[in-house]
Protein backbone atom coordinates (compact mmCIF):
# COMPACT_ATOMS: atom_id res chain seq x y z
CA UNK A 1 0.00 0.00 0.00
CA UNK A 2 1.36 3.26 -1.10
CA UNK A 3 1.15 6.64 1.11
CA UNK A 4 2.27 8.60 -1.25
CA UNK A 5 0.01 11.88 -1.96
CA UNK A 6 1.38 11.90 -5.56
CA UNK A 7 -1.31 11.50 -8.17
CA UNK A 8 1.45 9.51 -10.37
CA UNK A 9 1.69 7.11 -7.05
CA UNK A 10 -1.66 6.79 -6.76
CA UNK A 11 -2.99 9.53 -4.96
CA UNK A 12 -5.68 12.38 -5.70
CA UNK A 13 -4.42 14.95 -8.45
CA UNK A 14 -4.25 18.52 -7.56
CA UNK A 15 -5.88 19.51 -11.06
CA UNK A 16 -8.93 18.08 -12.43
CA UNK A 17 -10.53 20.69 -14.67
CA UNK A 18 -10.39 18.84 -17.96
CA UNK A 19 -7.76 20.32 -20.14
CA UNK A 20 -6.55 22.13 -22.72
CA UNK A 21 -5.95 24.86 -20.22
CA UNK A 22 -3.99 26.88 -22.35
CA UNK A 23 -4.89 28.24 -25.67
CA UNK A 24 -3.92 31.06 -28.09
CA UNK A 25 -4.33 33.43 -29.40
CA UNK A 26 -8.06 34.52 -27.86
CA UNK A 27 -11.22 35.01 -30.85
CA UNK A 28 -13.55 37.11 -29.29
CA UNK A 29 -16.77 38.62 -31.70
CA UNK A 30 -14.51 41.27 -33.01
CA UNK A 31 -11.88 39.26 -34.82
CA UNK A 32 -14.90 37.03 -36.39
CA UNK A 33 -16.07 40.19 -37.54
CA UNK A 34 -12.92 41.76 -39.13
CA UNK A 35 -12.46 38.04 -41.10
CA UNK A 36 -16.25 38.18 -42.31
CA UNK A 37 -15.86 42.18 -43.72
CA UNK A 38 -12.09 41.28 -45.05
CA UNK A 39 -13.75 38.06 -46.71
CA UNK A 40 -16.14 40.74 -48.10
CA UNK A 41 -13.37 43.38 -48.95
CA UNK A 42 -10.54 41.83 -50.70
CA UNK A 43 -8.66 38.33 -50.30
CA UNK A 44 -5.48 39.38 -52.01
CA UNK A 45 -4.27 42.50 -51.66
CA UNK A 46 -0.78 43.41 -54.14
CA UNK A 47 -0.25 47.03 -52.71
CA UNK A 48 0.06 48.80 -49.60
CA UNK A 49 -3.65 49.42 -49.04
CA UNK A 50 -6.14 48.21 -47.11
CA UNK A 51 -5.90 45.85 -44.10
CA UNK A 52 -2.15 45.55 -45.22
CA UNK A 53 -1.46 48.92 -44.91
CA UNK A 54 -3.32 49.58 -41.48
CA UNK A 55 -1.92 46.74 -40.31
CA UNK A 56 2.00 47.78 -41.05
CA UNK A 57 0.75 51.18 -40.33
CA UNK A 58 -0.53 50.06 -36.30
CA UNK A 59 2.67 48.03 -36.17
CA UNK A 60 4.90 51.02 -37.12
CA UNK A 61 3.73 53.56 -34.29
CA UNK A 62 3.42 50.31 -31.51
CA UNK A 63 7.19 50.12 -32.45
CA UNK A 64 8.13 53.50 -33.01
CA UNK A 65 10.19 52.68 -36.42
CA UNK A 66 9.42 54.47 -40.28
CA UNK A 67 8.89 51.24 -41.90
CA UNK A 68 6.62 47.65 -41.37
CA UNK A 69 6.43 45.38 -43.93
CA UNK A 70 4.23 42.29 -43.67
CA UNK A 71 5.08 38.73 -44.47
CA UNK A 72 3.72 35.28 -45.16
CA UNK A 73 5.79 34.14 -41.71
CA UNK A 74 8.05 35.07 -39.25
CA UNK A 75 10.54 32.48 -41.33
CA UNK A 76 10.03 34.73 -44.61
CA UNK A 77 10.70 38.05 -42.34
CA UNK A 78 13.98 36.94 -41.47
CA UNK A 79 14.67 35.63 -44.44
CA UNK A 80 13.36 39.14 -46.33
CA UNK A 81 15.45 40.85 -43.42
CA UNK A 82 18.98 39.14 -44.04
CA UNK A 83 18.74 39.46 -48.01
CA UNK A 84 18.04 43.13 -48.09
CA UNK A 85 21.06 44.12 -45.34
CA UNK A 86 23.03 42.40 -48.24
CA UNK A 87 23.88 38.71 -46.16
CA UNK A 88 25.37 36.85 -48.68
CA UNK A 89 27.82 34.23 -49.76
CA UNK A 90 30.40 33.53 -47.13
CA UNK A 91 29.22 35.94 -45.03
CA UNK A 92 29.08 35.55 -41.27
CA UNK A 93 25.79 35.89 -38.60
CA UNK A 94 26.52 35.24 -35.21
CA UNK A 95 23.24 33.55 -33.48
CA UNK A 96 22.07 32.54 -29.97
CA UNK A 97 23.06 28.55 -30.12
CA UNK A 98 19.84 27.83 -28.32
CA UNK A 99 16.78 29.44 -29.92
CA UNK A 100 14.28 28.60 -32.71
CA UNK A 101 15.93 26.97 -35.95
CA UNK A 102 14.07 29.67 -38.39
CA UNK A 103 16.32 32.47 -36.48
CA UNK A 104 18.77 31.05 -38.91
CA UNK A 105 18.02 28.82 -41.64
CA UNK A 106 17.10 31.37 -43.88
CA UNK A 107 20.73 32.30 -44.33
CA UNK A 108 21.63 28.67 -45.71
CA UNK A 109 18.87 29.96 -48.68
CA UNK A 110 21.08 33.23 -49.03
CA UNK A 111 24.61 31.04 -49.11
CA UNK A 112 25.39 32.63 -45.56
CA UNK A 113 26.74 30.74 -42.56
CA UNK A 114 24.94 30.86 -39.07
CA UNK A 115 27.78 30.95 -36.95
CA UNK A 116 26.34 30.01 -33.56
CA UNK A 117 27.91 31.27 -29.78
CA UNK A 118 26.86 29.96 -26.74
CA UNK A 119 24.01 31.75 -24.01
CA UNK A 120 24.77 32.21 -20.71
CA UNK A 121 23.22 30.48 -17.73
CA UNK A 122 19.85 32.82 -18.29
CA UNK A 123 19.49 31.41 -22.02
CA UNK A 124 20.88 34.66 -23.14
CA UNK A 125 23.73 35.55 -26.15
CA UNK A 126 27.19 34.80 -24.16
CA UNK A 127 28.85 38.01 -25.27
CA UNK A 128 32.42 36.46 -24.70
CA UNK A 129 31.82 33.74 -25.96
CA UNK A 130 30.38 35.29 -29.36
CA UNK A 131 33.38 37.77 -29.42
CA UNK A 132 35.52 34.60 -29.70
CA UNK A 133 33.71 33.86 -32.97
CA UNK A 134 34.34 36.68 -34.85
CA UNK A 135 36.21 36.98 -38.03
CA UNK A 136 36.42 39.04 -41.09
CA UNK A 137 33.63 37.65 -42.40
CA UNK A 138 30.89 38.76 -39.79
CA UNK A 139 28.91 40.87 -40.98
CA UNK A 140 25.67 40.80 -37.99
CA UNK A 141 24.66 39.37 -34.57
CA UNK A 142 20.89 38.86 -33.69
CA UNK A 143 19.73 38.91 -30.75
CA UNK A 144 16.58 36.64 -29.83
CA UNK A 145 14.22 37.67 -26.82
CA UNK A 146 13.74 34.14 -25.94
CA UNK A 147 10.40 33.35 -24.23
CA UNK A 148 9.53 36.91 -24.44
CA UNK A 149 12.29 38.13 -22.40
CA UNK A 150 13.63 40.98 -23.66
CA UNK A 151 17.66 40.54 -24.17
CA UNK A 152 20.16 42.87 -22.24
CA UNK A 153 20.18 45.78 -25.36
CA UNK A 154 22.44 47.91 -24.13
CA UNK A 155 24.69 45.12 -24.14
CA UNK A 156 24.11 44.15 -27.73
CA UNK A 157 24.27 47.41 -29.04
CA UNK A 158 27.70 48.30 -27.50
CA UNK A 159 28.78 44.80 -28.72
CA UNK A 160 27.85 45.56 -32.64
CA UNK A 161 28.95 48.82 -32.62
CA UNK A 162 32.75 47.89 -30.92
CA UNK A 163 32.91 45.58 -33.70
CA UNK A 164 31.38 47.12 -36.31
CA UNK A 165 28.51 44.67 -36.66
CA UNK A 166 24.82 45.21 -37.74
CA UNK A 167 22.32 44.57 -35.23
CA UNK A 168 19.29 42.82 -36.11
CA UNK A 169 16.45 41.23 -33.88
CA UNK A 170 14.07 38.20 -33.68
CA UNK A 171 11.38 39.85 -32.13
CA UNK A 172 9.25 36.47 -32.38
CA UNK A 173 8.73 36.18 -28.98
CA UNK A 174 8.72 39.49 -27.99
CA UNK A 175 5.43 41.49 -28.76
CA UNK A 176 5.19 44.52 -26.52
CA UNK A 177 7.69 43.19 -24.76
CA UNK A 178 10.75 46.65 -23.96
CA UNK A 179 13.62 47.56 -22.89
CA UNK A 180 14.18 50.80 -20.79
CA UNK A 181 11.11 51.73 -22.02
CA UNK A 182 11.82 51.32 -25.79
CA UNK A 183 10.28 48.79 -27.67
CA UNK A 184 12.05 45.30 -28.46
CA UNK A 185 12.72 45.10 -32.25
CA UNK A 186 13.22 48.61 -32.43
CA UNK A 187 17.36 48.33 -31.41
CA UNK A 188 18.20 47.05 -34.22
CA UNK A 189 19.18 47.83 -38.04
CA UNK A 190 16.24 46.14 -38.08
CA UNK A 191 14.22 43.55 -36.71
CA UNK A 192 11.82 40.21 -37.56
CA UNK A 193 9.02 38.82 -36.00
CA UNK A 194 6.52 35.71 -36.63
CA UNK A 195 2.62 36.58 -36.06
CA UNK A 196 2.37 32.72 -36.06
CA UNK A 197 -0.46 31.07 -33.63
CA UNK A 198 0.64 30.96 -30.19
CA UNK A 199 3.10 34.22 -30.52
CA UNK A 200 1.92 37.24 -28.26
CA UNK A 201 0.35 39.04 -31.14
CA UNK A 202 -1.14 36.60 -33.82
CA UNK A 203 -2.43 36.43 -37.69
CA UNK A 204 -2.53 32.37 -36.91
CA UNK A 205 0.22 32.37 -39.75
CA UNK A 206 1.97 35.94 -40.79
CA UNK A 207 5.65 37.75 -39.88
CA UNK A 208 6.82 41.42 -40.55
CA UNK A 209 10.19 42.99 -40.78
CA UNK A 210 11.14 46.43 -39.02
CA UNK A 211 12.95 49.33 -40.31
CA UNK A 212 13.69 52.96 -39.60
CA UNK A 213 16.34 52.90 -42.60
CA UNK A 214 14.18 53.62 -45.74
CA UNK A 215 16.53 51.60 -48.06
CA UNK A 216 17.05 49.04 -46.40
CA UNK A 217 12.50 49.13 -46.68
CA UNK A 218 12.89 49.27 -50.28
CA UNK A 219 15.16 46.27 -50.13
CA UNK A 220 12.88 44.22 -47.62
CA UNK A 221 10.04 45.46 -50.47
CA UNK A 222 12.18 44.02 -53.39
CA UNK A 223 12.90 40.75 -51.51
CA UNK A 224 9.49 39.25 -51.30
CA UNK A 225 6.95 41.82 -52.66
CA UNK A 226 6.66 42.80 -56.56
CA UNK A 227 5.27 44.80 -59.13
CA UNK A 228 2.29 46.98 -57.79
CA UNK A 229 3.72 47.36 -54.07
CA UNK A 230 7.20 48.12 -55.31
CA UNK A 231 6.49 50.24 -58.07
CA UNK A 232 4.49 52.02 -55.70
CA UNK A 233 6.42 52.40 -52.95
CA UNK A 234 9.63 53.15 -54.90
CA UNK A 235 10.49 56.12 -55.78
CA UNK A 236 10.77 56.30 -59.68
CA UNK A 237 14.54 58.29 -59.20
CA UNK A 238 15.69 55.75 -57.02
CA UNK A 239 18.40 53.64 -58.22
CA UNK A 240 16.48 50.34 -56.95
CA UNK A 241 13.23 51.32 -59.05
CA UNK A 242 14.13 49.59 -62.23
CA UNK A 243 13.72 46.08 -60.50
CA UNK A 244 10.25 46.85 -59.51
CA UNK A 245 8.23 44.53 -61.64
CA UNK A 246 10.00 41.69 -60.27
CA UNK A 247 11.51 42.15 -56.95
CA UNK A 248 14.34 39.49 -56.30
CA UNK A 249 11.74 37.33 -57.65
CA UNK A 250 9.93 36.00 -54.29
CA UNK A 251 6.77 36.27 -53.39
CA UNK A 252 6.16 36.30 -49.29
CA UNK A 253 3.14 38.81 -48.75
CA UNK A 254 0.76 38.28 -46.03
CA UNK A 255 -2.44 37.14 -46.59
CA UNK A 256 -5.19 39.58 -45.73
CA UNK A 257 -7.33 37.41 -43.78
CA UNK A 258 -4.55 36.89 -41.55
CA UNK A 259 -3.83 40.74 -41.76
CA UNK A 260 -7.37 41.02 -40.20
CA UNK A 261 -7.04 39.01 -37.84
CA UNK A 262 -3.76 40.66 -36.36
CA UNK A 263 -5.16 43.91 -36.80
CA UNK A 264 -8.07 43.33 -34.62
CA UNK A 265 -5.73 41.54 -31.69
CA UNK A 266 -3.30 44.55 -31.58
CA UNK A 267 -5.44 47.01 -29.68
CA UNK A 268 -5.73 43.97 -27.06
CA UNK A 269 -1.62 43.02 -26.98
CA UNK A 270 -1.37 46.13 -24.28
CA UNK A 271 -4.30 44.47 -22.03
CA UNK A 272 -2.45 40.82 -22.58
CA UNK A 273 0.58 42.07 -21.65
CA UNK A 274 -1.07 43.53 -18.37
CA UNK A 275 -2.68 40.70 -17.42
CA UNK A 276 0.76 37.98 -18.20
CA UNK A 277 1.97 39.86 -15.93
CA UNK A 278 0.50 40.33 -12.99
CA UNK A 279 -0.12 36.44 -13.42
CA UNK A 280 4.04 35.93 -13.55
CA UNK A 281 3.95 38.06 -10.95
CA UNK A 282 2.06 35.62 -8.65
CA UNK A 283 3.70 32.51 -10.37
CA UNK A 284 7.04 33.23 -9.87
CA UNK A 285 6.49 34.39 -5.70
CA UNK A 286 4.89 31.10 -5.62
CA UNK A 287 7.66 29.26 -7.17
CA UNK A 288 10.84 31.31 -5.79
CA UNK A 289 11.04 29.16 -2.18
CA UNK A 290 10.21 25.55 -4.38
CA UNK A 291 13.55 23.68 -3.90
CA UNK A 292 15.02 22.66 -7.52
CA UNK A 293 12.82 25.30 -9.23
CA UNK A 294 15.16 28.21 -10.53
CA UNK A 295 12.94 31.01 -11.63
CA UNK A 296 13.45 33.93 -14.92
CA UNK A 297 16.26 36.99 -12.89
CA UNK A 298 14.13 39.90 -14.91
CA UNK A 299 16.69 42.80 -15.54
CA UNK A 300 15.54 45.80 -13.88
CA UNK A 301 14.91 47.78 -17.21
CA UNK A 302 13.24 44.42 -18.74
CA UNK A 303 9.46 44.08 -19.64
CA UNK A 304 8.65 40.93 -20.81
CA UNK A 305 5.82 39.21 -22.95
CA UNK A 306 5.76 36.12 -21.17
CA UNK A 307 5.38 34.25 -24.34
CA UNK A 308 6.50 31.38 -21.90
CA UNK A 309 7.68 31.07 -18.45
CA UNK A 310 10.97 28.94 -18.26
CA UNK A 311 12.23 27.97 -15.18
CA UNK A 312 15.69 25.61 -14.40
CA UNK A 313 15.05 22.17 -12.85
CA UNK A 314 17.52 21.66 -10.83
CA UNK A 315 17.64 17.66 -10.13
CA UNK A 316 20.88 18.26 -7.75
CA UNK A 317 18.46 19.98 -5.32
CA UNK A 318 15.71 16.56 -5.36
CA UNK A 319 18.00 14.02 -4.77
CA UNK A 320 18.80 13.04 -8.44
CA UNK A 321 15.22 13.00 -9.73
CA UNK A 322 15.50 13.13 -13.48
CA UNK A 323 13.86 16.17 -15.51
CA UNK A 324 10.87 13.66 -16.84
CA UNK A 325 10.58 12.13 -14.09
CA UNK A 326 9.77 15.72 -12.47
CA UNK A 327 7.49 16.14 -15.52
CA UNK A 328 5.44 12.78 -15.61
CA UNK A 329 5.02 13.50 -11.87
CA UNK A 330 3.71 17.19 -12.71
CA UNK A 331 1.40 16.27 -15.24
CA UNK A 332 0.11 13.32 -13.20
CA UNK A 333 -1.19 16.28 -10.86
CA UNK A 334 -3.16 17.59 -13.67
CA UNK A 335 -0.72 20.36 -14.77
CA UNK A 336 -0.78 18.94 -18.33
CA UNK A 337 -0.07 22.26 -20.43
CA UNK A 338 3.56 22.19 -18.35
CA UNK A 339 6.07 21.49 -20.76
CA UNK A 340 10.14 20.86 -21.97
CA UNK A 341 10.70 23.33 -25.07
CA UNK A 342 11.21 20.39 -27.65
CA UNK A 343 11.74 22.18 -31.34
CA UNK A 344 13.39 25.71 -29.70
CA UNK A 345 16.79 23.88 -28.49
CA UNK A 346 20.43 23.77 -28.83
CA UNK A 347 20.57 24.33 -33.33
CA UNK A 348 23.99 22.45 -32.86
CA UNK A 349 21.75 19.37 -32.20
CA UNK A 350 19.97 19.30 -35.73
CA UNK A 351 21.30 17.57 -38.45
CA UNK A 352 20.72 20.59 -40.85
CA UNK A 353 23.55 22.71 -38.42
CA UNK A 354 25.84 19.76 -38.38
CA UNK A 355 25.79 18.85 -42.13
CA UNK A 356 23.70 21.57 -44.23
CA UNK A 357 25.60 20.20 -46.70
CA UNK A 358 23.48 16.78 -46.84
CA UNK A 359 20.31 18.71 -47.88
CA UNK A 360 21.54 22.39 -49.61
CA UNK A 361 24.08 22.67 -52.65
CA UNK A 362 26.71 24.79 -51.34
CA UNK A 363 27.66 23.45 -47.66
CA UNK A 364 29.53 20.47 -49.18
CA UNK A 365 32.66 21.47 -47.43
CA UNK A 366 30.71 23.24 -43.87
CA UNK A 367 31.93 21.92 -41.03
CA UNK A 368 28.84 22.58 -38.71
CA UNK A 369 29.23 22.15 -34.63
CA UNK A 370 29.23 18.87 -32.82
CA UNK A 371 26.45 18.04 -30.44
CA UNK A 372 28.31 19.00 -27.75
CA UNK A 373 29.75 22.54 -29.05
CA UNK A 374 27.79 24.44 -26.85
CA UNK A 375 27.78 23.54 -23.65
CA UNK A 376 25.65 25.78 -21.68
CA UNK A 377 22.56 25.95 -24.21
CA UNK A 378 22.77 22.28 -23.85
CA UNK A 379 22.17 22.41 -20.16
CA UNK A 380 19.73 25.19 -20.23
CA UNK A 381 17.66 23.61 -22.36
CA UNK A 382 18.01 20.16 -20.55
CA UNK A 383 17.07 21.76 -17.59
CA UNK A 384 14.32 23.93 -18.79
CA UNK A 385 10.40 23.55 -17.78
CA UNK A 386 8.18 25.69 -19.22
CA UNK A 387 4.73 26.93 -17.87
CA UNK A 388 1.80 29.19 -20.12
CA UNK A 389 1.38 32.28 -18.64
CA UNK A 390 -2.40 33.53 -18.62
CA UNK A 391 -4.01 36.54 -19.09
CA UNK A 392 -7.25 36.48 -17.47
CA UNK A 393 -7.90 37.61 -14.03
CA UNK A 394 -10.41 34.24 -13.75
CA UNK A 395 -7.16 31.91 -14.69
CA UNK A 396 -5.48 33.29 -11.69
CA UNK A 397 -6.42 30.07 -9.54
CA UNK A 398 -5.38 27.84 -12.35
CA UNK A 399 -1.97 29.53 -12.33
CA UNK A 400 -1.92 28.98 -8.85
CA UNK A 401 -2.77 25.12 -9.22
CA UNK A 402 0.07 24.50 -11.47
CA UNK A 403 2.87 26.56 -8.83
CA UNK A 404 0.98 24.10 -6.29
CA UNK A 405 1.22 21.47 -8.58
CA UNK A 406 5.49 22.18 -8.75
CA UNK A 407 5.59 23.13 -5.39
CA UNK A 408 3.71 19.32 -4.50
CA UNK A 409 5.94 17.24 -6.41
CA UNK A 410 9.02 18.89 -5.13
CA UNK A 411 7.81 18.65 -1.73
CA UNK A 412 7.40 14.67 -2.18
CA UNK A 413 10.43 14.31 -4.40
CA UNK A 414 11.89 11.66 -1.92
CA UNK A 415 8.50 9.33 -3.15
CA UNK A 416 9.71 9.33 -6.29
CA UNK A 417 13.46 8.25 -6.14
CA UNK A 418 14.24 4.66 -6.17
C1 LIG B 1 8.03 31.20 -34.50
C2 LIG B 1 9.44 31.67 -34.63
C3 LIG B 1 10.04 31.93 -35.87
C4 LIG B 1 9.40 31.56 -37.17
O1 LIG B 1 8.19 32.13 -37.38
P1 LIG B 1 7.09 31.43 -38.34
O2 LIG B 1 6.01 32.45 -38.40
O3 LIG B 1 6.68 30.16 -37.67
O4 LIG B 1 7.75 31.19 -39.65
C5 LIG B 1 11.31 32.45 -35.88
N1 LIG B 1 11.98 32.70 -34.74
C6 LIG B 1 11.46 32.43 -33.53
C7 LIG B 1 12.25 32.74 -32.31
C8 LIG B 1 10.17 31.89 -33.44
O5 LIG B 1 9.66 31.61 -32.25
Amino acid sequence: MNASPLALLGGEPLISTAGPHFSWPPITEQDRAAVARQLTEAVSIPDRSGVVADLEDALTSCLGVRHVITTCTGTAALHSMYAACGIGPGDEVIVPALTFHATATPLFHLGARPVLADVDEHGQLDLDDAAHRLTARTKAVIAVHLWGLPEDMDALTGFADRHGLLLLEDGSHAHGATWNGKPVGSFGAASAFSLNGPKPLSAGEGGFVATDDTDLYYQVLLHGQYNKRCRSEIPAAHPLARFAVTGMGLKLRIHPLAAALALAQLPRLEGYLKGRQAIAERMLAALEQVPGIGVPQIAAGARPSWYGLPLRYDPAALGGLPPARFLDAVHAEGATATDRPGSTCPLNTHPLFQRPGALLPGYADHQGPGERDFPVAGQVHAGTVKLPVWHRDRDQPLADAYTAALAKVARHHKDLLP
